[in-house]
C-alpha cells in the first residue's frame, strides 16, 4: 500500500493535485478470482502498479500466473465466473472497476486500447479492415468519407498499403495482421495501450518490425504501454520498468536497467535463463524445474518455493511481502546474490 500511495504522489493522481496530468494507469491492490466449482479461488493477488502518461512497463510471467486476467480485469472484458473482489484501477482517472459495459465503451479506444496475442481473432473474419475502421470511427461521430481517409493514412503509417483497406484479416500475412490491429488501436489516440503477447504468433525478425514500429509510435504520440509477455529478455529490451508475477502476485518490480544488471528474484532469474537473448548460446538446463501451481492450489509461504534453488525452511512458512529494497520492489526472503550475506538478508530488513 505504501509503495502505491507513493507512485500516486508522485504520478499526481491524487485529486488535490488538479494541474498533474492523471496517471495513464493506476492499479491499487488489485484481487480478481475466478469461480471453480462452487469456490472463489484467486488469480491476482494485490497487484498495485502505476503509469505515468509516456511510461512503458512490462509484464512477464510463465503460463499460468495471471498476466491476462490482470489485463482483462482492467478492460472490463472478464468472462462471467471472474470477479474482481479487492481493489481499484484508474485508466487515466476514470474509476474502472464495476463499470458495465455500457459504461466502460466510451473509454475504450480512445482512452485504453488493447493489442491481443492473435490478429486473427481480433480483427473480424466477416469484415473488410476499412469496414472495421468505418465502424470504430462512426461509433466515434466521424463521417465516412473522414474515416476512409482516416483509415489509410493509419494503414500507411503502420506500414500495410493503402490498397489492403480493401483485404478482410485471411487476406494478410500475421505481421500484417497484427500492424492492421495496431492501427485500429491507435486510431482514436489512446491513452494507454495494452499488448498482450502481440507477436507470440509470428517469427522473430516480424516480432522485431512490429516491437520497432510501437516504439516509433509511442515516441510520436506518448501514449503508455502496459507490454505483457512470457519471454523476459524481450520484454527487458523495450520497456523501461518490469514486473515479474507469479502465481498472481508481483514478485518483483524494477527498472528495466536494474533488473537486467542484478536480476533478485530466483524466479525472474530463472527466466532470464529460460530465455536467452539473441546472440546468447540457449542454456536449456537452466529452465526453472517443475511447473507454475494451478489456481486453487498454491503452496503455502512463498508460492515459488518448491521450485526455488534458494529456498529455506521460513520460505514455506511466510508469504515474502513486496517491499521496496533501493530501485527495486522484492517479494523474497533469499534474493540471488544475496547468499553470502545470507543471515543478513533472511533476517534484518523489516523496517522499510
Ligand atoms: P498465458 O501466458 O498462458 O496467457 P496468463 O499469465 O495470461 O497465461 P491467465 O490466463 O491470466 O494466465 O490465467 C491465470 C490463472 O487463472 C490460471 O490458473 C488459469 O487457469 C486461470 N483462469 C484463466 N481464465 C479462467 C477462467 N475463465 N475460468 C477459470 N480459471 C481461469
Ligand atoms: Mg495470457
Amino acid at each position: 500500500m505504501t509503495i502505491f500511495r507513493a507512485a500516486l504522489t508522485e504520478t499526481g493522481a491524487h485529486a488535490h493535485r488538479p494541474t498533474a496530468p492523471a496517471a495513464a494507469l493506476a492499479i491499487d491492490e488489485l484481487v480478481v478470482q475466478y469461480r471453480q466449482r462452487s469456490q472463489w479461488q484467486t488469480a491476482v493477488s494485490d497487484v498495485s502498479l502505476a503509469l505515468d502518461p509516456g511510461d512503458y512497463l512490462g509484464v512477464v510471467g510463465e503460463s499460468g500466473c495471471g498476466k491476462s486476467t490482470l489485463i482483462h480485469a482492467l478492460l472490463g472484458l472478464l468472462p462471467a465466473n471472474a470477479r474482481v473482489s479487492a481493489g481499484a484501477v484508474r485508466i487515466d482517472g476514470h474509476d474502472v472497476v464495476g463499470l458495465r459495459d455500457k459504461e466502460f465503451r466510451p473509454l475504450r479506444w480512445n482512452t485504453v486500447a488493447v493489442v491481443l496475442q492473435s490478429g486473427m481473432n481480433a480483427l473480424n473474419p466477416l469484415l473488410t479492415l476499412r469496414a472495421q475502421f468505418r465502424d470504430l470511427f462512426k461509433a466515434h461521430g466521424l463521417a465516412r468519407r473522414d474515416a476512409d481517409r482516416r483509415c489509410e493514412e493509419l494503414l500507411t503509417r503502420v506500414r500495410v498499403p493503402a490498397d489492403r483497406a480493401d483485404a478482410y484479416a485471411h487476406q494478410l500475412s500475421g505481421g500484417m495482421r497484427q500492424r492492421a490491429c495496431i492501427a485500429l488501436a491507435l486510431a482514436l489516440d489512446p491513452k494507454l495501450l495494452i499488448l498482450d503477447e502481440p507477436t507470440t504468433a509470428l517469427d522473430v525478425v516480424v516480432q522485431r518490425e512490429i516491437f520497432d514500429l510501437i516504439d516509433e509510435l509511442k515516441a510520436e504520440r506518448g501514449f503508455a504501454v502496459l507490454l505483457v509477455s512470457h519471454d523476459l529478455a524481450l520484454v527487458l529490451e523495450r520497456a523501461s520498468r518490469v514486473a515479474v508475477m507469479y502465481a498472481g502476485r508481483i514478485v518483483e518490480l524494477a527498472p528495466g536497467d536494474a533488473l537486467e544488471g542484478s536480476v533478485k528474484h530466483p524466479y525472474a532469474a530463472g527466466l532470464l535463463a529460460a530465455f536467452p537473448r539473441l546472440g546468447q548460446r540457449s542454456r536449456a538446463a537452466e529452465i526453472i524445474p517443475g511447473a507454475p501451481p494451478r489456481l486453487g492450489s498454491f503452496p503455502a509461504g512463498c508460492a515459488f518455493h518448491p521450485r526455488c534453488v534458494n529456498r529455506q525452511e521460513r520460505c514455506s512458512l511466510e508469504e515474502p511481502p513486496l517491499e521496496q529494497r533501493g530501485a527495486v520492489q522484492l517479494a523474497c526472503f533469499y534474493p540471488v546474490g544475496a547468499e553470502a550475506a545470507g543471515a543478513e538478508a533472511a533476517g534484518g530488513e523489516e523496517d522499510a
